[in-house]
């Protein structure tokens, strides 16, 4: 990663390494991402095997954790009903901001082989919680997973976590004029009609 590669750079010599806050915090949180330890069907078992020696997950800094107020994010691996449904809901909104979400798999995607005729499965995960990265397959392969982890560290690195809170402070301005005009119109209509 960049702040690594900077210490081979000459013009940063003697440990010192010039940059900007926001990429040091991206940088550490990219790397260390925890993950809520949830299963949902015969996805799931994939996502054991990432977990596993052979793939071994952890190198990436993802580490396993069995409450959501201590994870990064949460994987849907499986077949989502509509009943799960609520509770991955729930679950999600749990984890503290900034939060993120991976859909594993096409049931998570998209109700997979149950899409037509599977009347109790959700057909996609989007339709609750908002989705970062998306794994096709059935299953996808614990490599696909490990791509997946890449591309969530990608969009991590990138992100703008000043100018977010600018932008959103923005929009929360300009939700409360349309509120305001939207009252003002509702209550110039009810004194037309009285
Ligand atoms: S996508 Fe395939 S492997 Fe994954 S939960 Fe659905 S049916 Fe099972």
């Amino acid at each position: 990663m960049g702040l690594l590669n900077a210490l081979d750079n000459p013009i940063n010599a003697d440990g010192i390494i010039l940059g900007k806050v926001e990429d040091l915090f991206n940088w550490g949180r990219a790397k260390s991402n925890w993950f809520l330890q949830f299963g949902l069907a015969c996805c799931a078992i994939e996502f054991m095997a990432v977990n596993a020696s052979h793939f071994d997950l952890m190198r990436f800094g993802n580490i396993p954790r069995s409450s959501p107020r201590q994870a990064d994010y949460i994987v849907i691996s499986g077949t989502v009903t509509l009943k799960m449904a609520e509770r991955i809901k729930i679950l999600f909104e749990q984890i503290p901001e900034p939060r993120y979400a991976i859909s594993m798999g096409s049931c998570a995607n998209s109700g997979g082989p149950y899409w037509q005729h599977g009347y109790n499965v959700l057909k996609g995960i989007d339709r609750v919680i908002p989705i970062d990265v998306y794994i096709p397959g059935c299953p996808p392969r614990p490599e696909a997973f490990e791509q997946a982890v890449l591309k969530l560290q990608e969009k991590i690195s990138m992100e703008e976590i000043f100018k977010k809170r600018e932008r959103v402070a923005q929009e929360d301005k300009m939700l409360e004029s349309m509120l305001k005009a939207e009252e003002n119109n509702f209550i110039e209509n009810v004194n037309k009609h009285i």
